[in-house]
């Protein structure tokens, strides 16, 4: 709608000359006979008008206009939570943005954690957000959790990774299947990350069918345990003070839970080399020989696999928000790329096309935001089943494939640089989409669910 100021400075003869662009003019008269176009002006409808006035140059303000800020956040979902939950997204946004957007790139390179964030992350106390020191979750614990992962995989997905192994599935082995000694003795140096913990189920030889091929074994051997075996792909395990390592007791098949503690005679972990996704996260291949772990370092309220399982469902849900945070990031750094890369004489985000994979973004991580609040909501009120969690990782770990594959299409060639930020999201998503359950098995679970019939093999 235009004003009636705005009006009268259109028809403002004097304004109007000063905006004439005199190399338009010129041209437009090798063209044209001028007189007759201004003739013909008078008989104009709006449309003509302002074709001619493009012509002319008129009108054409030399500052660029202002875009829109890109916000993944495009239902401002975010306005539906706590403003204590809203103040911690904002602290963990500008931690990343501070401390690790800096140096990623180099750390990503050399295929190596940043071990001195871990001193910079203490005073944020994000653990305590979402623990209490008795093991127990504070009420909101998995949305709360659920937005640390996703301000943190925005940025960077390994370090949501290191965060959601050791305050996750190393934290809730102790929380669920430590004795209250083990709980006082580790709870409180993990909240402080004073001590740092590592999780280790899967093998060479087991991955998906884990649960029921665990080779790694365990023999009670007097006042301890003697364990045997490997462990492949755990995180963290590089530079942890402790391991959780499973194993089956050979006596009578029962899955255990052991605190290995770094250092421990006929325990090595070496670090696996050559990853094309989370390159920041160290995953470490460990090997067990004849290993000796005390009796007291064995996690007392382990009940067998079923403990396991708890643990996983509770940190399945943390891995589908890594999805959300990852495809988020992606976004918004393409949307601004699109914003300010010229080709054929516009920004490339004028072009339709483009506009179109933009909005197909914008959609997936709508719909993944509002999944995982919901999912989280449902685990915080103790209704979340396994097959929830399922889907939840099924359908983000696939629309965060779709949308980071999107935007580095978006960046063209250089959406392969490390440099230009998309790349490290479309590397990542590859370990997201396989890591606490496989694409195959999440759907497996949930075809089960909805069957009622058990397509497993
Ligand atoms: C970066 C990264 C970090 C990790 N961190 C840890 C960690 O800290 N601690 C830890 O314990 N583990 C960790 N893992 C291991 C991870 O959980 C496993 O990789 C995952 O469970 C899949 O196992 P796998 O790689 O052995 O694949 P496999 O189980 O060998 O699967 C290979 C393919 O076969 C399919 N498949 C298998 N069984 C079936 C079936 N019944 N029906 C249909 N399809 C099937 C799978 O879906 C997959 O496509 C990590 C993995 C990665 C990549």
């Amino acid at each position: 709608m235009t004003t009636s100021a705005e009006r009268a400075q259109a028809s403002d003869p004097t304004q109007l000359l000063s905006q004439l662009d005199a190399a338009k003019l010129a041209a437009l008269a090798g063209k044209v006979d001028l007189a007759a176009l201004l003739k013909a002006a008078a008989g104009m409808n709006d449309a003509q008008l302002r074709q001619l006035s493009k012509a002319l140059g008129l009108g054409q303000s030399s500052k660029p206009r202002e875009l829109p800020a890109p916000d993944a956040d495009f239902f401002s979902l975010m306005e539906t939570l706590s403003l204590e939950q809203q103040e911690l997204a904002a602290q963990v946004r500008a931690f990343m943005h501070a401390e690790v957007a800096p140096i990623m790139n180099g750390y990503w390179s050399r295929d190596e954690f940043p071990r001195q964030i871990i001193d910079s992350l203490r005073p944020l106390d994000l653990l305590r957000r979402v623990w209490n020191e008795d093991g127990t979750r504070k009420p909101g614990a998995t949305v709360t959790e659920g937005l640390i992962i996703l301000e943190a995989c925005k940025v960077d997905v390994s370090t949501a990774v290191f965060f959601g192994v050791h305050a996750g599935l190393a934290f809730a082995s102790v929380a669920l299947g430590g004795s209250a000694e083990q709980k006082a003795e580790w709870l409180p140096k993990m909240l402080d990350l004073q001590a740092i913990g590592a999780f280790g189920l899967t093998e060479p030889e087991g991955g998906s069918q884990v649960s029921q091929g665990l080779r790694t074994t365990c023999r009670r051997d007097g006042d301890g345990w003697v364990l045997s075996g490997q462990k492949k792909w755990i995180g963290n395990s590089t530079f942890s003070d402790f391991t959780v390592i499973w194993a089956r007791d050979v006596n009578n098949g029962e899955v255990r839970g052991f605190i290995v503690r770094a250092g421990t005679p006929g325990y090595a972990v070496e670090k696996i080399q050559g990853k094309i996704a989370l390159r920041i996260v160290e995953n470490g291949l460990i090997t067990l020989d004849e290993c000796r772990v005390p009796e007291s370092d064995r996690l007392q309220a382990v009940q067998g696999w079923r403990t396991t399982a708890d643990i996983l469902k509770l940190t399945r849900a943390g891995v589908a928000w890594q999805g959300v945070g990852c495809a988020m990031g992606a976004y918004e750094l393409a949307v601004k790329y699109a914003q300010e890369r010229t080709q054929f004489g516009k920004r490339i985000g004028e072009f339709q096309l483009i506009q179109n994979h933009l909005v197909h973004m914008l959609g997936n991580v709508t719909s993944m935001f509002t999944l995982c609040l919901r999912l989280s909501e449902m685990a915080d009120q103790g209704v979340m089943q396994d097959e929830h969690a399922a889907l939840a990782k099924v359908f983000t770990a696939a629309r965060c494939r779709e949308t980071v594959a999107l935007a580095r299409e978006t960046f063209g060639g250089n959406g392969i640089l490390l440099e230009y930020g998309v790349a490290k999201h479309f590397a990542d998503t590859e370990a997201i989409y396989s890591y606490e359950g496989t694409n195959e098995i999440n759907t497996l679970v949930v075809g089960r669910a909805i069957t009622g019939l058990s397509a497993f093999v």
